[in-house]
């Protein structure tokens, strides 16, 4: 779709910290992340929302494998996964690495984000890039 960000994201029209590509499904930083290694797990065909997805047991194979790098390479203790499908009309699926001393509750407030710099998200992406792929 012609205005779609993540559209322009999986087209390589617009940079991103890419960390995953297959044929279908690609995986790059959010840019305003909710914890460190906030990753969005998206198809590269657009569909609306996530349920729209074929090959949704695979869709989510992806973000666990994201999830996994996240608690070998970043330690992160667990992984809260989140599809509201809001903010960009394509389906996405959140995959939100979670520490001890995080911004957030037992709930993800996804209003809160952490304030990181171009070097710190670039080191956080080379380290999510390096394992398993
Ligand atoms: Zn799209």
């Amino acid at each position: 779709m012609k205005d779609c960000i993540f559209c322009r994201i999986a087209g390589g029209e617009i940079p991103a910290y890419k960390l995953y590509e297959d044929g279908d499904f690609m995986a790059f930083l959010d840019i305003r992340p909710l914890t460190v290694g906030n990753t969005l797990v998206i198809p590269k065909k657009h569909y609306r929302w996530v349920i729209d997805v074929p090959e949704f047991g695979r869709y989510f194979e992806v973000a666990k494998l994201m999830g996994e790098r996240a608690i070998k390479s970043l330690g992160a203790e667990w992984v809260s996964f989140l599809t509201l499908g809001f903010e960009v009309p394509h389906a996405h699926i959140r995959v939100i690495p979670r520490y001890k001393k995080d911004l957030h509750g037992t709930v993800v407030d996804i209003e809160k984000f952490e304030k990181l710099s171009e070097s710190r998200m670039q080191e956080i992406a080379s380290k999510l890039r390096e394992e398993g792929s």
